[in-house]
């Protein structure tokens, strides 16, 4: 690499490094495909499918994966691959909770958010700092993005800027007012050169908040200070894995989608794979199957579009109300 403040053993840093992708929508799909083209191994972590309508803001995805039923994490590391054949990259197409995420991060040299909400977020948080992993926060919402580098000890995390995640519907979210791929670009190149930071030991990182917006042509810097009574940085408390839930059926509604994804009770990442080719041939019978692949069976019953999965996971399509999400579950798939 010619860029002298990388460099030769930058570059060497950077192929030998690991980097977990949490969640390959729009911006995380930026960063990683930034972090693949500068050779850093990836593991990429998504819970969705491809969808044609937000094909515009993802530069990984395209119109073949939306029809042959690839999700997005798989499709993702396709096409990374497509781009470097020894890359190393590694896709699970799960969603990422505090019973799963300790796993996940382990052995990865820097987590980064690709997430689109912040209940992921103070989870990645938590892990990222009781594992002593740096992550890099990046969020884009209309013409606007946010990114901060956090590091543990005795620099500030997310938690310190925000003490809880935002109650649902406190903040602007892509449901209610878009975003621009300009801004996704700008903000995951930011974080994605963070991540490169991190690997390589280079500074100045961005340890505050920064805050872009492409329209109006503002670059914001903002300090965020390392509270002694944070609850995850400071106390060590990491309420994130406190509120582990208990077994229950947790369905959970998807930013912009008019769609709740539904994990079903006690079905852990190692949880044998379900018969999708004996679930389709059952739902033949009483709801009309739209599509079957390897990861997937669709149908439509009951005016909703449910995505089903290999691993029991569920996208209920048609509603954002997660109790009418739960009920189609346990309708027509059951427990
Ligand atoms: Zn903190």
């Amino acid at each position: 690499m010619l860029f002298a403040r990388i460099g030769a053993a930058g570059q060497a840093r950077l192929a030998a490094a690991r980097v977990l992708v949490v969640g390959v929508g729009a911006t995380g799909g930026a960063i990683a495909h930034a972090l693949a083209r500068a050779g850093v191994g990836l593991t990429l972590v998504d819970r969705d499918f491809p969808e044609r309508h937000n094909l515009q803001r993802q530069t990984l995805l395209d119109d073949a994966d939306v029809d042959a039923g690839i999700p997005k994490a798989v499709a993702a590391a396709a096409r990374l691959r497509a781009i470097d054949p020894d890359l190393a990259v590694a896709a699970h197409a799960t969603d990422v909770h505090a019973g799963n995420i300790l796993a996940l991060a382990a052995g990865h040299d820097v987590i980064v958010d690709g997430t689109d909400n912040f209940a992921t977020r103070f989870v990645v948080n938590d892990a990222a700092v009781k594992l002593g992993i740096p992550w890099v926060y990046c969020g884009a919402i209309a013409a606007t993005g946010a990114t901060m580098t956090i590091e543990a000890g005795g620099k500030p995390c997310l938690r310190c800027l925000y003490p809880e995640p935002p109650p649902p519907g406190a903040v602007d979210t892509c449901d209610t007012v878009g975003v621009l791929y300009p801004a996704v670009a700008v903000v995951a190149g930011i974080a994605a050169l963070e991540v490169m930071k991190l690997i390589v030991g280079a500074e100045p990182r961005n340890r505050g908040l920064l805050h872009v917006d492409v329209w109006e042509h503002i670059y914001q810097p903002f300090d965020v200070a390392a509270r002694a009574d944070c609850a995850t940085c400071g106390r060590h408390v990491f309420p994130a894995f406190e509120a582990r839930d208990g077994g229950d059926v947790l369905a959970t509604a998807l930013c912009g989608r008019d769609a709740v994804h539904v994990r079903p009770a006690g079905r852990g990442d190692a949880a044998a794979a379900v018969d999708l080719p004996g679930i389709a041939r059952r739902l033949a019978a009483s709801a009309h199957v739209v599509q079957t692949s390897a990861h997937l069976v669709r149908f439509e019953a009951d005016g909703l579009t449910v995505t089903l999965f290999a691993d029991g996971r569920a996208i209920v399509g048609g509603t954002d109300d997660p109790a009418a999400a739960r009920s189609a579950y346990a309708r027509w798939i059951g427990n």
